[in-house]
């Protein structure tokens, strides 16, 4: 059986003289692992598509429950991200936590089109890192059914003065309601990065990335939801210590409106 469809690369494995394993994940299929015969020799047609973070129509070939990749003709290989050492370690973290999240042979166009949209915002707008590593943190996590709730103190219900965000348990509470919201870490917020959380959990998934911080308040967010993300999925991803240690660094030029 043969199926075309259109998929980005998660994951690629050497296999063989000349082969790769790729996991993808890809449209009506979610995600899957593939065979890419012969990939690595020169000249190959399935080179290009068979690299990590380079999205692809791709025609599948199934043969005894394993899929094969015949062709792939490449759609966007985000370029300025797989050729920048920081947005690639950033790229991979993404790439990692969709592998954990999706589920194999389960469509999901809407985590599909969360890391494309986060991998063209590194590729394209100029906004700061951080900003778009916490916005697909907490995206991805309430895609994944771990929405944390932000309507108002989850022990008094009123609007909280001086949030806290209780990160085990995913609920924000006042300062002085936070010992009723139970064990686990609990970090403090500020309004501006309540609104930022709300607007990024709640707001149009296309306007996703249109929300400022300031810069000291940015970088602590960005931890913060990265904190959240690691606890949800009980562990820390590989990819984002190897990210976070390149980041600090690594000089890049400031951003302009950060
Ligand atoms: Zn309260």
């Amino acid at each position: 059986m043969h199926i075309v469809t259109r998929g980005i690369v998660l994951r690629e494995t050497q296999y063989k003289e000349s082969d790769k394993l790729l996991t993808v994940l890809a449209q009506g299929q979610g995600k899957a692992t593939l065979k890419a015969r012969g990939c690595r020799r020169k000249n190959s047609p399935l080179a290009a598509g068979s690299q990590l973070l380079v999205y692809s129509e791709m025609t599948w070939f199934s043969y005894q429950d394993r899929w094969t990749l015949q062709e792939a003709s490449t759609l966007q290989e985000f370029r300025r991200v797989r050729q920048d050492l920081v947005r690639l370690a950033l790229g991979s973290y993404f790439a990692e936590v969709c592998e954990a999240v999706a589920v194999e042979g389960e469509e999901n166009q809407p985590l599909l089109s969360l890391l494309l949209n986060s991998l063209y915002a590194m590729d394209q707008l100029d906004k700061p890192l951080d900003l778009i590593q916490a916005a697909f943190d907490l995206r991805c996590m309430v895609l994944a059914g771990y929405a944390p709730l932000l309507d108002g103190c989850a022990v008094c219900g009123r609007e909280p003065e001086e949030p806290r965000l209780n990160l085990e348990a995913g609920v924000l509470c006042c300062r002085d309601c936070q010992a009723g919201t139970g064990p686990g870490r609990i970090e403090a917020l500020t309004g501006e990065m309540l609104a930022a959380a709300r607007h990024i959990a709640w707001g149009d998934p296309k306007r996703l990335f249109s929300f400022r911080l300031p810069p000291d308040q940015l970088a602590s967010f960005a931890a913060l939801t990265a904190a959240y993300l690691s606890g949800r999925l009980e562990r820390e991803p590989r990819t984002l210590s190897f990210y976070r240690s390149l980041a600090r660094w690594t000089p890049r030029p400031p951003v302009a409106g950060a």
